[in-house]
């Protein structure tokens, strides 16, 4: 095969590398923000349990306080009651203590319904809390994992870069600007084989004359349709 022309296959070889890389490289910090987000749902959604466990845990505490006034008064009023002048007066406290009894039941209900209600609440506070601590690993280890990734990737790309240079410098620079303005059209097939007669880049068969030529092949062909560069190189024909 002409020089030129395998210099191109070469570059051709190592732009596809390249594009692997890069196109790796940016990946990995979207990558790395779509597992952050997940977890940062998963710490919200734990964060909402707590806040409901502590208001109810103020709510009992409250209820508590409140008992605690209450039987406070009862006492209070069961000494006044023994001090009673007269009937009226008795039933009065009477009365008055069988209220104050009346919010104690009250408030211990209240206790026990929200005691329910926390049972769920600390279940899964405690089942997110691990689960999380797990995911927070992962993340961490994730995160370290594509780091080293992409420290290896822009390592390898520095490397293709290189390669590159050095074949660009041993390629014809009329060559090269023709190469990469087929890039940039083509999309990635720059130089298309075309061993059997056919253009492997946009299918189109060769005229005789031009396949004829391409065989000598003591120049760069072009195909008439695509504009890639043209190879012939019966070998390739062969591991078909
Ligand atoms: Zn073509």
């Amino acid at each position: 095969m002409l020089q030129e022309v395998t210099l191109a296959v070469e570059l051709q070889a190592i732009d596809r590398k390249i594009a692997n890389l890069e196109k790796e490289i940016a990946a990995l910090p979207v990558h790395i923000a779509a597992i952050e987000k997940k977890l940062g749902s998963h710490k919200l959604r734990l964060e909402i349990d707590r806040t409901a466990l502590a208001a109810n845990l103020r709510d009992r505490k409250k209820m508590e306080g409140d008992i605690q006034v209450h039987d406070q008064k009862i006492s209070k009023l069961k000494g006044q009651m023994l001090d009673a002048k007269n009937n009226e007066q008795y039933r009065a406290f009477q009365n008055e203590i069988s209220w104050c009894e009346t919010e104690v039941r009250k408030a211990e209900d209240k206790i026990i319904e929200l005691m329910e209600q926390a049972e769920p609440l600390d279940k899964n506070v405690k089942t997110a809390e691990a689960a999380l601590k797990v995911e927070q690993a992962e993340v961490e280890s994730e995160k370290r994992r594509a780091q080293d990734r992409s420290a290896e990737d822009q390592k390898f790309l520095a490397d293709a870069n290189a390669i590159r240079q050095g074949i660009v410098s041993k390629l014809d620079p009329k060559l090269y600007l023709k190469y990469q303005q087929i890039k940039k059209k083509t999309k990635g097939t720059v130089v298309a084989d075309a061993t059997d007669g056919r253009c492997e880049g946009c299918q189109i068969s060769l005229r005789p004359q031009l396949f004829q030529d391409l065989k000598v092949g003591d120049r760069v062909m072009f195909c008439e349709l695509c504009g890639r560069i043209l190879m012939y190189n019966p070998a390739v024909l062969i591991e078909r």
